[in-house]
């Protein structure tokens, strides 16, 4: 199983929001680190090669804790 974060590293990091038209960070750790969520990996994407959730669209979840971004 490939994870779904993995990089190719020819591949500019690029990434679109589900819901918005919003500028894609400059990288993964920067994607991660503004808050981004729900980050999948779209090899068919023309425009980008990620989407997930920007910081302003992030599904909100009641009892979401957030204490462990890298599990
Ligand atoms: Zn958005």
């Amino acid at each position: 199983m490939s994870h779904p974060l993995d990089l190719p590293r020819d591949v500019p990091f690029s990434i679109s929001c589900y819901e918005c038209d919003c500028d894609s960070p400059d990288s993964m750790e920067e994607a991660l680190a503004a808050g981004w969520t729900e980050i999948i990996f779209t090899p068919d994407g023309i425009l980008e090669n990620y989407l997930g959730y920007c910081p302003e669209h992030r599904p909100q979840d009641d009892d979401c804790d957030a204490a462990s971004p890298d599990d």
